[in-house]
């Protein structure tokens, strides 16, 4: 296999995507959940009239000066910290310069070689066929502002296009990962960890529809050939905004880059990095321009702005305060709630809110399991189909908890318990008051003895196939129990006819 050195189109050909790997790297922008932009007061509010929020500080008016918003740093801190990120004791601004319509100053405030946080990583579950969770490094994470908006004219007759400024100034956090993630499912998984993160430490509510979730993919491919393995050149996909975006340009990406090898047989040290656009009609990425490094950019230091020294006892305040994180509690629903992994990430999915409900309601009816399987199923559903909050939820955790003790006891059988949840949420009442609406009254011994005779003397078929050895048409006997009496439960009507046929 000597070619290596000089390969030829055919001998590329013998090799098959399968083998290659995929190497990416990511880099996130996600909009800090603070009132006010990063240097300036005005709002950071989502669809106000265009240009409504602008002030001479993000309009970039001469002799207007930025004011750093504390606010911004402490999200970006408590952010770094959940990535396990060294935080800096010192941190500076740079402008990065260049020109976009929507850029008014000319340049974006940035910071260039002392961000806030520094190397941290994430863990994520396994995907696909490996079963080791794995360790994302995070190179590090910077803090900037976010430039305006384009509006071109969609009727594309060329008549104009339009500025709005009102997102010029937003503070974005930019975190950068080490290229050690090696698929698109694992790129996703990443990036929904990251979100589920930021969610639950109020960083950002990640909004991927309004832009405050954005990501550029670095994607090279490594392919075995020959004795040597050969690096694709980088290509990096510019502002994707939804996760099917990520997963499908990722695919779509190495794909084309090792047709383009077989093709043109280029390296990583025959190309520049490029960079290209995800089009979500054709699904498929096309050329923007060739990359410029960070030279182009001619970074310099703020001369407005003067370095940021955060203190130690700050970081150590955040720290306290930060919570815990889903993978905590994914951990502390399987070791100390017994739940399967598959229904601790369900749960944990669905955010703070909710696994703090299942906790109270676990703890108050002493029953995990019941708690997860009304929680995990009923309350999701229910919130899903009103479209509401576990925090606009109609039933406390109390009173829940009141409604599974009664299951748990017998009291109500799993039917009877769910007419009754929907009573409770329907008319925002306690389990009792629903019980006495519903009209459901115990049912005593004499009565059920009652029910068990008059099904035995109305069904004589059915019992006939019972004692013949046919267990299960008992079931059709419960069915109709249920229907002259429905406060009977039928577990104690199936005990007391298997006792009264057999006798
Ligand atoms: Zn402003």
């Amino acid at each position: 296999m000597n070619h290596a050195s000089n390969p030829q189109s055919t001998n590329r050909r013998v090799v098959r995507f399968d083998q290659s790997e995929i190497i990416i790297g990511l880099e996130v922008h996600v909009q800090l959940d603070t009132d006010s932009k990063l240097f300036c007061g005005c709002s950071t509010r989502f669809g106000g009239a265009a240009n409504s929020q602008t002030c001479v500080v993000c309009t970039g008016m001469p002799g207007s000066l930025p004011v750093i918003n504390q606010h911004a740093l402490e999200l970006s801190i408590r952010a770094g910290l959940s990535l396990n990120c060294q935080i800096a004791q010192s941190t500076k601004w740079d402008r990065k310069n260049y020109f976009y319509p929507d850029l008014p100053k000319g340049y974006q405030i940035s910071q260039f070689d002392q961000p806030i946080c520094g190397p941290g990583y994430l863990d994520i579950e396994a995907v696909e066929n490996s079963s080791q969770p794995r360790r994302i490094r995070i190179e590090r994470a910077h803090l900037e502002e976010d430039a305006g908006k384009s509006i071109h004219d969609e009727s594309n007759r060329g008549q104009n296009s339009k500025i709005d400024l009102n997102r010029t100034g937003t503070p974005l956090l930019e975190i950068v990962t080490q290229p050690d993630l090696r698929s698109a499912a694992e790129a996703k998984s990443f990036l929904s960890e990251l979100k589920l993160i930021l969610n639950y430490i109020d960083v950002s509510d990640c909004n991927m529809q309004q832009g405050n979730l954005r990501c550029d993919a670095n994607v090279n491919l490594h392919i075995p050939f020959g004795e040597e393995k050969i690096a694709t050149p980088i290509v990096e996909i510019k502002n994707l905004n939804s996760f099917r975006a990520v997963e499908r340009s990722i695919t779509h990406e190495a794909q084309r880059q090792f047709e383009a090898w077989q093709e043109n047989g280029f390296t990583i040290a025959d190309a520049p990095k490029q960079t290209r656009g995800w089009n979500d009609h054709t699904q498929s990425t096309t050329l923007q321009r060739e990359k410029e490094d960070s030279a182009d950019y001619r970074y310099f230091p703020d001369p407005d702005l003067i370095a940021v020294k955060i203190e130690e006892v700050q970081i150590q305040q955040i720290k306290s305060q930060l919570g815990s994180l889903p993978s905590d509690l994914r951990k502390l629903l399987i070791e100390r709630y017994n739940l399967k992994s598959a229904d601790a990430t369900v749960m944990v999915s669905q955010g703070r809110g909710v696994v703090n409900y299942f906790l109270e309601v676990a703890d108050g009816c002493e029953n995990s399991r019941i708690a997860n399987n009304w929680i995990g199923q009923e309350v999701l559903r229910q919130l899903n189909e009103s479209n509401q909050t576990i925090d606009q939820y109609p039933v406390s955790p109390q009173q829940f908890t009141e409604l599974l003790k009664l299951v748990i006891a017998g009291t109500l059988d799993q039917t009877r318990g769910k007419e009754v949840l929907n009573e409770m949420v329907e008319h925002c009442i306690s389990s009792q008051e629903a019980i006495k609406r519903l009209g459901i009254k115990p049912v005593d011994n004499r009565e059920l003895v009652t029910l068990c005779e008059k099904l035995i003397a109305e069904n004589q078929e059915v019992i006939e196939q019972i004692q013949s050895g046919n267990a299960k048409a008992i079931g059709m006997l419960i069915g109709q129990a249920r229907k002259l009496n429905p406060n009977a439960n039928p577990g104690l009507i199936k005990e007391m006819l298997s006792k009264m046929i057999s006798s």
